[in-house]
């Protein structure tokens, strides 16, 4: 790197570390609401609803600028899509002109870094990077335009070669005709990050009550709402849905219709063995096909696996835990609330994974498990205001990627619920787009 590179990456550097300071910017300080003055157990100035990553990161974001919150989990922390992924995440960088996604994806990985690093939960992070294998000569031609896009963006992606791959990652197969390197992405373990969120949230102030099913939300005549769960009535001014795949149900309690439907997602596991896989795994056969028909319509959300009962594309993503497991999975499936693991389709998955990883063919299958993620029908994320009613917001519609991005949706959904004020960035997230009324 001569001297003009070098200060071009310190002045990149520089911008990043604006970008990512600029949104704390926003949360001007001193603007405690007036407007109900709630304190006492079942009273909040902002009451959240779903302890996922989603909901935690806001809680942590809120209580962390002195907002008082109280979070409503109907499970424990982690007890759905949150606590059941891969645990992938992060992106290919800022790029040149950061837009929403590097926000969700780069600057995720930032809150990874100061939540594992700088605050000290163990959430098993790190930036192990993705190796994405090719597997045909038409998905290389695709992807080489692909990576020549990104790095004309700014963004961090490579093509290598199998040797290069094997170089890094050993166990992959030598005999596919490349595979993209993206650096900036990482792993970390599900469960422990989400409760690493709800615990700074409590360390930082907040309430959380676990075990609080929302049956009822009514809003008041002179602001605010009324929610009820199965055991207890709650009062609140602002009120937060981080309901994940049940945004639906929740959102129909207050007599809106937001369009975000479950879609599962399986996985599976080996035993514990020695380390083995040190990246995460993807392969490219699914953006290809997805970018070519990405099997959208009216009731249906974009890139899934199925539609209509039918197979129409492998898809895959995996890692080896710090247990020693190596997980895959991969099936998006519409199937409404089903948790129910299909075993064809993980035989599907496994034999996909193999064909990266051959090494993982001849390790048993150990366990397998299920959970549904909050698909938006138009494929992006629904994170701000609902204007349709006083006071109401929304962190969800994270999809299959809501793992990695739901730090950054709770922080900007923090931020625009502390100073009022909607990022420029979020504008592409706004649930005015797609919520109505009933
Ligand atoms: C198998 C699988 C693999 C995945 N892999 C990845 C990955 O590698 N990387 C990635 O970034 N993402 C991945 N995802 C997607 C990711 O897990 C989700 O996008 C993300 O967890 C969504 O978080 P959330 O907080 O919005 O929803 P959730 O985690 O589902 O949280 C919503 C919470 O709301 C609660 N709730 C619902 N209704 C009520 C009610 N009435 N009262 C009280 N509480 C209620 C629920 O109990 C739940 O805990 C994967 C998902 C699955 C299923």
């Amino acid at each position: 790197m001569n001297d003009s590179q070098r200060s071009q990456e310190k002045q990149k550097g520089t911008s990043r570390r604006q970008v990512v300071k600029g949104l704390g910017t926003l949360t001007a300080a001193g603007l405690l609401p007036g407007r109900l003055a709630a304190q006492g157990g079942n009273e909040a100035d902002i009451l959240i609803i779903g302890g996922g990553i989603a909901g935690a990161s806001t809680a942590f974001h809120l209580a962390e600028q002195g907002r008082q919150v109280l979070l409503l989990e109907r499970g424990e922390i982690a007890s759905e899509a949150s606590g059941q992924n891969m645990g992938g995440l992060g992106g290919f960088g800022w790029g040149n002109k950061p837009n929403l996604l590097s926000y969700l994806t780069a600057g995720g990985v930032e809150i990874f870094k100061r939540m594992q690093i700088d605050l000290g939960f163990d959430m098993e992070f790190r930036l192990s990077g993705t190796l994405t294998a090719i597997h045909t000569e038409a998905q290389y031609e695709y992807y080489q335009d692909q990576v020549t896009d990104l790095r004309a963006g700014g963004y961090d992606a490579e093509l290598l070669s199998p040797r290069e791959a094997r170089a890094i990652e050993p166990d992959a197969n030598g005999e596919l005709p490349g595979y993209v390197y993206a650096p900036h992405r990482g792993q970390a373990d599900p469960v422990k990050s989400t409760r690493a969120f709800a615990q700074a949230a409590t360390q930082a102030g907040a309430t959380i009550r676990t075990g609080q099913n929302v049956v009822a939300i009514e809003a008041l005549a002179g602001g605010g709402y009324s929610v009820r769960s199965e055991s207890a009535q709650y009062r609140c001014q602002s009120l937060v849905l981080a309901t994940g795949a049940w945004c639906g149900p929740v959102g129909a309690m207050l007599g809106l219709k937001i369009p975000i439907v479950p879609v599962r997602g399986q996985m599976w596991a080996t035993p514990s063995v020695s380390a083995r896989v040190f990246h995460t795994i993807g392969s490219a056969e699914s953006s290809f096909a997805w970018n070519q028909d990405n099997g959208a319509d009216d009731q249906t959300p974009p890139n899934l696996t199925h539609k209509n009962g039918r197979r129409v594309v492998r898809h895959l993503y995996g890692r080896q835990r710090r247990n020693g497991e190596i997980i895959f999975g991969g099936d998006r499936e519409s199937l409404g609330y089903n948790t129910t693991p299909d075993p064809a389709g993980i035989e599907v998955n496994r034999g996909h994974a193999a064909d990266v990883i051959p090494s993982v063919a001849s390790i048993p299958i150990a366990r397998t498990w299920a959970g549904l993620m909050p698909f938006s029908l138009d494929g992006a994320p629904i994170i701000g205001r609902i204007p349709l009613r006083s006071d109401l917001f929304i962190v969800s519609g994270l999809s299959s990627s809501g793992f990695g991005r739901g730090p950054m949706a709770g922080k900007l959904a923090a931020d625009l619920i502390h100073s009022g004020e909607m990022t420029h960035v979020l504008a592409e997230a706004d649930p005015a787009r797609c919520v109505t009324d009933l």
